[in-house]
């Protein structure tokens, strides 16, 4: 199944499922403060089960993958994925493929997580300079927004 291959490729990146969802306790708190982790990990898969979310999330990490063994098509963009060049922008793109299927709230919860770096997208950036996380990084932030989103939603009905 395409969900659990998801979660393996993830796993073999240095990402759990409590790492994203650590991220959506963290910009979910102080509007819920009864929220849990165990609730956050169930919205993430939730989230991580849609098929749109799959395909940009194998999209992601494949570019990442074939940049970081020098397998990319073209030399020279291969280079400026690596850098994770500020001017590139694509692997925010992608990250905002995933935001709107979840609506406002999660593409703004997406620019705040891009912005202050929680916990795992942290130790990404960190681990860049070993391996290309290039798109991964924004992929699990556009996750943990969209779950953020979807648990923002579900308390309004
Ligand atoms: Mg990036």
């Amino acid at each position: 199944m395409m969900y659990e291959r998801c979660v393996a490729y993830l796993d073999q990146r240095g990402v759990t499922l409590d790492d994203i969802a650590d991220c959506v306790l963290f910009l979910q708190q102080r509007y819920h403060p009864e929220l849990t982790l165990a609730q956050c990990r169930n919205v993430v898969e939730e989230v991580l089960h849609k098929r749109e979310v799959q395909y940009a999330l194998l999209t992601g990490i494949g570019i990442d993958v074939a940049v970081e063994n020098h397998r990319f098509l073209d030399p020279q963009l291969e280079m400026i994925v690596q850098a994770d060049a500020p001017l590139y922008g694509i692997d925010e793109v992608l990250a905002y493929g995933i935001c709107n299927l979840y609506g406002s709230i999660a593409l703004t919860n997406y620019g705040y997580i891009d912005k202050c770096k929680p916990g795992i997208i942290e130790k990404l950036n960190r681990d860049h300079a070993v391996n290309c996380h290039t798109f991964l990084d924004d992929i699990i932030g556009a996750v943990a927004a969209s779950a953020a989103g979807k648990i923002a939603h579900n308390y309004e009905k």
